[in-house]
Formats: structure tokens, sequence, C-alpha cells
């Protein structure tokens, strides 16, 4: 049994005093089963639901600022994200299971960690798990690993649903640690493995999300589309998710795009070419094709995983046409709690 000081903060101030062995707690959805597994060690855990972080709120630009410990299903069927961030409530509604969107905190959405087989069983080598043990997915089972981004220690995928919705939408992160307050683009905040598979993202130790900033989305809101396929229709990890968004003129010609591919590589991924290939377009089959394309290039397969170039490429311009057809009424869904 491992010893574990649990304490309940009430204070941003004071819950960055104990050294790097903590873990701060929210939902716990993941951590616990790290925990549990033997994954992650923390000394202590600190409870961070007392901080008044559970804010969804309009933000002076005209975007929204979610807070850190908002659970997800809070998030996914508040009225300003259904309204103006359709393809984050469609693509928090994707993921996990009623039960866990009530409990999984939107900070720990996006710190959960790698579903690799590998990386929660401790009699394997994982370099994420242990730097320089070696890499148990390499010649493994890659049914669910990356296609692009990889390296030779790790082709571990980043899990979340929510996180391609936000890299689509251009999320800011902001963050706070005993050095002050600082604030990360979406696109920043998860690594590539590299060297340091170990390192899921670019937050310092200690350093805690608060919040996560919106930029203003009106012009998304009728044309977005999240899709997903996975193994089952529910309670799945993605094999490949796509967030699409365009913003569409009078004259059906597209004026701005935003794609976003889950379940390829160890971060959601985003090439501005892509975006670019469909803008001053009339979206057709063919423009879309296109942008998958170019959003894909250099995708190598595993093996096992080979199918999911062919996938993803597939769910890029199906995501695209939904979107072009209009945002669909599910991404609407009203919170159930209503309905009772
Ligand atoms: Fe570990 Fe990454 Fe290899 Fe999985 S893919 S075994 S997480 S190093």
């Amino acid at each position: 049994m491992n010893p574990i000081t649990y304490v309940a903060a009430n204070d941003i101030g004071g819950v960055f005093d104990r050294g790097q062995e903590q873990a701060y707690i929210a939902g716990g959805t993941n951590l616990l089963d790290l925990m549990k597994e033997h994954v992650m060690r923390p000394q202590t855990l600190v409870d961070i639901n007392g901080l008044e972080l559970s804010d969804i709120v309009a933000s002076a630009d005209g975007g929204l600022l979610l807070g850190a410990t908002a659970r997800n299903a809070d998030t996914a069927y508040h009225r300003l994200v259904q309204d103006g961030y359709p393809v984050l409530t469609a693509a928090i509604l994707a993921g996990a299971s009623p039960q866990i969107r009530n409990m999984a905190s939107n900070g720990g959405n996006l710190l959960q960690r790698t579903r690799c087989h590998y990386f929660y069983d401790t009699a394997v080598a994982c370099n994420k798990r242990q730097p320089g043990s070696g890499c148990s997915a390499i010649g493994g089972l890659t049914r669910q690993h990356a296609i692009l981004g990889a390296s030779p220690q790790c082709i571990a995928t980043h899990p979340s649903d929510m996180c391609v919705a936000l890299a689509a939408l251009g999320a800011v992160v902001h963050v706070q640690s005993a050095a002050g307050q600082r604030q990360i683009a979406f696109a920043d905040l998860h690594r590539l493995p590299g060297d340091h598979p170990e390192q899921d993202t670019t937050l310092a130790p200690g350093e805690l999300i608060t919040h996560i900033a919106l930029p203003p989305a009106a012009q998304f809101a009728a044309h977005s589309a999240y899709l997903k396929f996975r193994e089952r229709a529910s309670y799945a990890f993605a094999l490949v998710s796509v967030a699409a968004m365009l913003d569409i003129g009078d004259d059906g010609v597209v004026r701005q795009a935003r794609l976003a591919v889950g379940g390829v590589a160890h971060k959601p991924w985003r090439v501005a070419a892509a975006e670019a290939a469909l803008v001053g377009h009339r979206p057709d089959t063919a423009v879309f094709a296109q942008a998958a394309a170019l959003l894909l290039a250099g995708a190598v397969g595993q093996g096992e995983n080979d199918f999911k170039i062919t996938m993803a490429a597939r769910a890029v311009v199906r995501a695209l046409q939904q979107a072009l057809q209009g945002t669909h009424d599910n991404m609407h869904e009203r919170d159930p709690k209503e309905l009772t």
C-alpha cells in the first residue's frame, strides 16, 4: 500500500507549495485508474474542486471561458456551448459514458493520458511510463496507435474527443503556478512524443489549468460536424475522429475552415495548409479530398493500423460533407436532466 496525503484546497495561492510529487485531482476519472494500476504514484493529491474554477461564462471578446473543474457534461449541455460551439458539444458527448462525463472535469480531459495498453501494463516496457525502457507497442498490437507524428520511442495517441474540437476551435489554455499566470495556444499544449514521450504536454511541473478560453466562433455554428469512428457505438476511444467547421458566404464560397483529426497522433492533428485549401472554393468532394490529403500527408501505419490512413481520409471528407449540409440536430441535444 502506498500512503497518500490528501489535501482539499480552497485557495489557489496555496496549491503550489508541495513540490513536484503532487497531483491535482478534480473528477479523477483517469488519474485514479492510473494510480490503481501503479502507473502514477503521486505522494500528495490536491483536490482542486474547492477553487471556484467551475464557471462557464461569456468573455469580453465575445468568446467563452470554460472553468477547469466544470464537468464535461455540464459543459456539453451549457446553452452557450450548444448554441455557439456545437462542435464542442458533439465531441464531448461522443466520449466516454454519461456517468464519466458527469464526473470528468474539463482540465482533466485535456490532461488524460494515452490508452495504449502497454502504458497501463507495468510488466512490459514503455518509454512513456519508464523512460528508456523501450516501446512494447512497436511490433505489437497497434490498432489504436498513431499514423502521424510518432517517434521511434512512442507511437501512442491522445484519447480525447473534447481536445479535437478545442484544437479546431483554436482554444487557449490558461494556466497558473507559483511563478504566475500564462496562456498556451491549444496547438502548443500537447507534445509529439519525440525523444521524451514521458512528457505529454508543455505544462511545467506544478502548473495548474484554470480555464479554457474559446474565441468567438459564431461564423462556424451553422456548418459544424464532429464525426467519430470507433470499435463500438458507445464508450470506446476513437480509431479516427474529425472536427470540421466551415464558414460559408452567401455566394457559397468557403470564407474560413477548421479541421482537426483525433485518434491518429499524440495530439489532435491540425494542418494550416489543409484548411487553406478549402478557403475561396465552392465546397465539393474533390476540394474536400484535397484538404484531407494535405491534412494526412506523411501518414505511416504500423501494420495493424494501416487501415487508419484510408479511414482518416474518408472521415475528413465525410465530416466536411456533413458540415456543409449544416450542423446536425443532434449536436443541439438537451441535457437529460432537463427531461426528468
Ligand atoms: Fe509506451 Fe508509447 Fe510505446 Fe505505448 S506507444 S508502449 S505509451 S512508449
